[in-house]
C-alpha cells in the first residue's frame, strides 16, 4: 500500500509549479508555512438532511456552496452514534475498544496519539472551541491543545433565561468564540482550530429566526423526554424532524459565518477546512424515538464529510467521493496535509489520493457503542453491516447494504451459513477484533 506521505510526493512531481505541503517540503520549509487546518464539526447532523446529500428541503444552502468547492464524500462513517466514543476515533484515529472513551466513566488510553498533540509537534498552534460538556478536558479530549477552551460558551449562555434560551444561544457564541480566536493569533504559527457546534443536537429547538422555518413553529417543543421510547405517531414525528432541519439551517447559518472569517482572516488558499459530524440522528427508523446512541444503524453513523484543501493538494472541486471513508480517516488525512506523517499505531488511512481518484476503497469500520447500557458492537464495510449483542461471537444482525440500505432486512438466521462476504467480518465483531482491524491496515486496499 502507498504510504499518504508517498502519495503528496507523487503529486508534487505531477504538480510541479504548484506549492505543495509535502514531507519533502516540511522538511526545508518553517512551521509557518504549513497550512491551517479547520476542522468544523457539528453534533448530530445527518448526512442525508443537507441539500448537497440529496435531502428535500433547502437546510444548507452555505454548505452546499462550501462542498462546490470541497471534495465531498458520499458516505463517510462514525465509530459510535454517540459523541465521547465518536469523537474520541476522531482524535485519535482508533475504533472505540482501542482508545477506551466509551462513557464519562470508562478508562482511556492517554498515551494515544492524538491529531491535536501531532499537529502541534509540527509547530502548529492548537486551539479548541467546544459547546458540548461530553467532551469537558476530564475526559481527555483536550491532548495537544495548547488552548482548549470547554467552558467560555457555559459561561456566555449561563445567564440566559430558560434551556432553550441558553441553547438557542450557543451557536452564535461558538461562531463569536471562535472568530476571534481566528482574528488574535500567533500568526508566527500555522493553526489548528477544532470548533464543535452543539446543534442540531435535541432538544429540537430552534433559535429565532429559524424557528419558524419549515413548518416548525407549530412544534410544541416538547422536552426530549417526553419523545423517548414513544412509537412515531406520524403528525409528532412530522413536527420532530421539521424542528431539527430548522435546526440545521441554523447552524448553516452559523458556518457560513465562520467560514467568512476563515477566509478573511486565514485565507482560503492557506487554510485546509474539514467539515463534519460527530454521528447522525434516528427518527424512527428502526425502532421507538431514541435519538441517538442506541444502535448502529446508518442513520445514526452517516455523517457529512466534507473536505477543502489549501493550494498545493490536488483536488476536483465540487467531486464527490465514492465508497466508504470513516472519521478515522480524518486524523491521518489533516497530518499528511500538513506534511507530516500519521502515526503507525493509526486506524485510519489518509484520504489525499481519494481527492484525485473519486474513489475511497471501503476498508471496515469498527462500530460500538454502549450508551444505553446495551453494549452493541458491529462492522461496516462499503457491502455489508453486521452487529452484535454480548459476547460478541456471532452477530445478531447482518445487512446487504447494496439490496439493503435501510437495514431492514436482517439477513441472519441461527444455524445458517452467513454469505462469504459477511463471514469475512465476523473476526472484527470479537473482543480484540478492532486490534485486528487496526493492525490489518497496510494489507487493505
Ligand atoms: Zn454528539
Amino acid at each position: 500500500m502507498k504510504t499518504a506521505a508517498s502519495l503528496i510526493v507523487f503529486f508534487c512531481v505531477l504538480f510541479s509549479g504548484s506549492e505543495c505541503f509535502s514531507d519533502a517540503a516540511s522538511a526545508v520549509s518553517p512551521a509557518v508555512s504549513r497550512p491551517n487546518i479547520v476542522l468544523v464539526v457539528f453534533d448530530s447532523l445527518r448526512a442525508d438532511h443537507l441539500g448537497c446529500y440529496g435531502y428535500h428541503r433547502p437546510t444548507s444552502p452555505a454548505i452546499d456552496s462550501f462542498a462546490a468547492s470541497a471534495v465531498r464524500f458520499a458516505f463517510a462513517c462514525a465509530s459510535s452514534s454517540w459523541t465521547q466514543p465518536s469523537v474520541m476515533s476522531l482524535f485519535t484515529s482508533l475504533p472505540p475498544e482501542l482508545h477506551g472513551r466509551t462513557s464519562p466513566s470508562s478508562k482511556h488510553d492517554p498515551d494515544a496519539p492524538a491529531l491535536a498533540s501531532e499537529l502541534s509537534a509540527l509547530g502548529y498552534e492548537t486551539v479548541a472551541i467546544t459547546a458540548n460538556p461530553m467532551l469537558h478536558r476530564r475526559y481527555g479530549y483536550s491532548k495537544g491543545f495548547r488552548h482548549y477552551d470547554d467552558y467560555s460558551v457555559f459561561m456566555d449562555v449561563g445567564s440566559a433565561s430558560d434551556k432553550a434560551a441558553r441553547k438557542s444561544a450557543m451557536d452564535p457564541v461558538v461562531t463569536r468564540l471562535a472568530s476571534a480566536k481566528i482574528k488574535n493569533r500567533d500568526s508566527s504559527k500555522p493553526l489548528f482550530m477544532l470548533v464543535f457546534y452543539m446543534d442540531p443536537h435535541w432538544d429540537y429547538l430552534p433559535r429565532p429566526p429559524y424557528d419558524a422555518d419549515f413548518g416548525a413553529a407549530g412544534y410544541p417543543a416538547p422536552s426530549i423526554l417526553s419523545l423517548s421510547g414513544k412509537p412515531a405517531a406520524a403528525a409528532l414525528s412530522d413536527r420532530v424532524v421539521r424542528a431539527y432541519d430548522a435546526e440545521i439551517r441554523g447552524s448553516d447559518d452559523a458556518f457560513a459565518s465562520l467560514l467568512e472569517v476563515i477566509d478573511s482572516s486565514l485565507g482560503s488558499n492557506r487554510t485546509a477546512v474539514v467539515l463534519c459530524a460527530d454521528h447522525g440522528e434516528s427518527f424512527w427508523e428502526h425502532r421507538n424515538f431514541t435519538a441517538h446512541g442506541n444502535d448502529l444503524y446508518d442513520e445514526e453513523l452517516h455523517v457529512p464529510l466534507i473536505i477543502r484543501p489549501p493550494a498545493g493538494v490536488p483536488f476536483v472541486p465540487g467531486s464527490v467521493v465514492s465508497g466508504q471513508a470513516a472519521l478515522v480517516d480524518v486524523a491521518p488525512t489533516l497530518v499528511a496535509i500538513a506534511g507530516g506523517t500519521p502515526p503507525a499505531s493509526w486506524a485510519g488511512r489518509s484520504l489525499l489520493a481519494s481527492f484525485v481518484s473519486g474513489t475511497a476503497d471501503p476498508v471496515p469500520v469498527i462500530l460500538d457503542t454502549s450508551a444505553s447500557g446495551r453494549h452493541r458492537r458491529g462492522v461496516r464495510d462499503g457491502n455489508w453491516k453486521l452487529i452484535a449483542d454480548s459476547p460478541f461471537d456471532s452477530p445478531s444482525e447482518v445487512y446487504n447494504l447494496a439490496s439493503d440500505p435501510d437495514e431492514t432486512n436482517n439477513l441472519f438466521a441461527d444455524g445458517a451459513p452467513l454469505p462469504s462476504g459477511a463471514a469475512s467480518l465476523v473476526p472484527f465483531l470479537k473482543p480484540g477484533g478492532a486490534e485486528i482491524r487496526a493492525s490489518a491496515k497496510e494489507n487493505m486496499p
